[in-house]
């Protein structure tokens, strides 16, 4: 079986070109007469590849000089305790706001991390009521005066939403955008903290990227471990331990395929075009629903469902049996998910509403 069109929410797939770039490279990079994998961290080869990755990310991202850009490992789960452990440190205070299942995730870890210190959580808002159908809007946030920072989680993978603003708070913005990260332009200076597991947008998995302002590299928490220590880390360009060196290889060919293919502006125009096939048919037909507001839609992760349990499960068994795969929804929202990527070519969303056709034609 040749390639098939992979849905999957993360690990998901890689651009075609940059797969067979390190295919190429894999026995031997570039004359070193070893391959990536094989590599010391510390030598002058790998030197290179890590620091142009890191070039490579303030280029197509824009990223300040006063940010510092990490290369971490403990996947975005482990920033959830990140965060806190360092940044709680100030004034002991932060705000999260709670619009799906990692944020929620994330302030539970935040909870468990105050509570051993004496420090303070609060809850900024959250539409746990509505079930995470829309993003709490600027003017619902109830922001704490002296907050270290404020937590969001820009684009929720599970659910399929997305922040259409960015929040405008006095406090650091501390932004898990693990699931939408180079799909579009941001305006870093906008934030404190960004961080992203790699594995939808940027790399293979056992990569964590945290982009850092410098004055939030403050000391931690008593008793923080120094591996989880922003400070650490930043002094030590990401190299106080092993970094994952293939992960990070893999990115800088992943932000080199992006910059070659018109950067994170063309990315978005790409990603909206994509978007839209699929959306434009879900609106255009009582077949299937979406439980997200319009307003609040992903152009990465897309939800639907037929609303029969057992038509979504006859759904994903047969579009598995055309071309596509991962096409099932989380299991806390049920139905049909389709995460469509930088690297999920338009005709891959095609061939997926191609399908959704036929399949409202034969079941309805
Ligand atoms: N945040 C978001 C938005 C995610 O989508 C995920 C994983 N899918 C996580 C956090 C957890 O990431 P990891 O598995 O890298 O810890």
């Amino acid at each position: 079986m040749g390639r098939i069109y992979n849905f999957s929410a993360g690990p998901s797939i890689l651009p075609e070109e940059v797969l067979k770039q390190a295919a190429d490279e894999m026995l031997d990079y570039q004359g070193s007469g070893m391959g990536v994998m094989e590599m010391s961290h510390r030598s002058k080869v790998y030197d290179g590849i890590i620091r142009h990755t890191e070039e490579m990310f303030r280029k197509v991202m824009g990223i300040p000089d006063n940010y510092k850009v990490l290369f971490l490992q403990g996947g975005a789960t482990t920033q959830f305790a990140m965060v806190p452990m360092n940044l709680l440190a100030k004034n002991g205070v932060a705000d999260y706001v709670l619009s799906g299942n990692f944020s929620t995730k994330s302030w539970e870890q935040a909870v468990k991390i105050a509570d051993a210190h004496g420090k303070t959580i609060n809850v900024a808002a959250t539409t746990k009521a509505e079930n995470f159908a829309r993003i709490p809007a600027q003017n619902e946030l109830k922001l704490s005066p002296n907050a270290d920072y404020l937590h969001i989680c820009e684009n929720n993978t599970i659910y399929g939403s997305k922040y259409n603003y960015v929040p405008d708070v006095g406090a650091p913005l501390v932004s898990d955008m693990s699931s939408c990260i180079l799909s579009e332009p941001v305006d870093v200076a906008k934030y404190g903290l960004i961080y992203a597991g790699a594995q939808k947008n940027i790399a293979p998995a056992g990569l964590t990227v945290v982009i850092i302002r410098d004055d939030l590299l403050y000391d931690p928490l008593p008793g923080t471990p120094i591996m989880l220590t922003y400070a650490v880390q930043a002094k030590n360009d990401s190299m106080y331990n092993t970094p994952s060196t293939y992960s990070i290889y893999m990115a800088m060919l992943v932000l080199e395929w992006i910059e070659r293919t018109g950067g994170l502006s063309a990315m978005k125009a790409r990603n909206e075009e994509k978007a839209a096939v699929l959306y434009d048919y879900l609106d255009s037909t009582d077949f299937y629903k979406t439980g997200i507001v319009k307003e609040n839609r992903s152009m990465m992760n897309i939800t639907f469902n037929t609303g029969n349990e057992d038509l979504d499960a006859k759904f994903v068994k047969e579009s598995a049996a055309d071309k596509m795969s991962n096409l099932k929804g989380h299991r806390a929202v049920g139905g049909m998910r389709a995460s469509i990527y930088n690297a999920m070519p338009k005709a891959g969303v095609e061939h997926l509403v191609a399908f959704m056709k036929k399949f409202e034609k034969e079941n309805s």
